[in-house]
């Protein structure tokens, strides 16, 4: 496109809370055949809010306290749910020490000289923990749409706390208007297949990539290109960046990380996929404009 047509067509988006980082990036989006979401913060609020809890061995909200005073440390959104409980409950906080955090898995950490693991099922058994007790319960949880995190204290399986994050209203308008030009939608997540499933199929999306750890997801954006698919990938965490890197258009929420708008070429301001329609039109007027 010519840079007087560019120029008109990143203008516009800024009226609409579409901001245009990148000129290839609005010249791809209308020939973009598939687009790989991430769940969490992206299709979802982000904002996971704790929905039941199991304890064994333990009271509930004393697994509450120890696991809340763990997740202080992080900056995950399941972490942020678990706290708000906590503080919900009037539970006061332990300081956590030796805290981990390794990406896509869970966190762990010393509070008040146990050490506590949370994360899921693979984490824990990963780190000598048997879940065996746990999970079926955390499966029927999941069923419903849930992501249920696995607290171990002191190498044993203590409780889990099942943490939904409802969908933002924007998002099933959004997925509509894309599937009717005919975008292919795949759904991308560190989530177990369970719980992305339940979401998907609320949303009507059919192809699930669940189970993905942060440094894989720019691997199925490479897989999908190299099937000969023009990829536009939407994501709002640092987990994200990488895979926003690899596709032929990045889109980054607005209300995301700042890693994640750095890597891609658009961002939607707004924070929702409501943009993403308007920014295939954009893309299509501007490249009219140069034929
Ligand atoms: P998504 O791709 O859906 O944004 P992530 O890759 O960030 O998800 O996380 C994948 C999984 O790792 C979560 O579903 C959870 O089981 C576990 N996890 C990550 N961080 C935490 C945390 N702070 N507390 C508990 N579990 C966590
Ligand atoms: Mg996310």
């Amino acid at each position: 496109a010519t840079p007087m047509s560019i120029m008109v067509g990143v203008g516009r988006g800024a009226q609409a809370g579409i901001l245009i980082k990148s000129a290839e990036a609005l010249e791809r989006m209308e020939k973009v055949t598939v687009l790989v979401v991430d769940k969490t913060g992206t299709l979802t609020q982000g904002k996971p809010k704790v929905t039941g809890i199991r304890a064994t061995g333990l009271p509930e909200d004393e697994l509450l306290r120890l696991a809340a005073s763990l997740e202080q440390a992080s900056e995950h959104p399941l972490a942020a749910a678990v706290v708000a409980e906590a503080q919900a409950r009037g539970l006061k906080l332990a300081p956590v020490a030796d805290f981990d955090s390794p990406a896509g898995k869970g966190v762990s950490g010393t509070v008040e000289g146990r050490r506590l693991l949370i994360g899921n099922a693979d984490y824990l058994r990963d780190s000598g923990v048997p879940t065996d007790a746990q999970v079926k319960e955390a499966e029927a949880l999941r069923a419903e749409g849930a992501t249920v995190v696995l607290v171990a204290v002191d190498g044993t399986a203590a409780g889990l706390i099942a943490i939904a994050d409802p969908v933002k209203a924007t998002t099933p308008d959004a997925l509509k208007a894309l599937k009717a030009e005919g975008v292919r939608v795949v759904m991308l997540t560190g989530d177990t297949r369970t719980t992305a499933e339940a979401v998907a199929r609320r949303l009507g999306i059919t192809e699930v990539e669940a189970g993905v750890l942060p440094d894989r997801k720019a691997d199925v954006v490479q897989r999908l290109r190299a099937e000969g698919e023009v990829v536009a990938m939407a994501g709002d965490g640092v987990n994200d960046a990488p895979a926003l890197a690899a596709a032929d258009v990045g889109i980054a929420m607005g209300t995301g990380t700042d890693v994640a708008m750095e890597s891609a070429g658009i961002t939607l301001l707004k924070g929702d996929l409501a943009g993403l329609a308007q920014a295939r039109s954009l893309s299509r007027a501007t490249m009219r404009n140069i034929r």
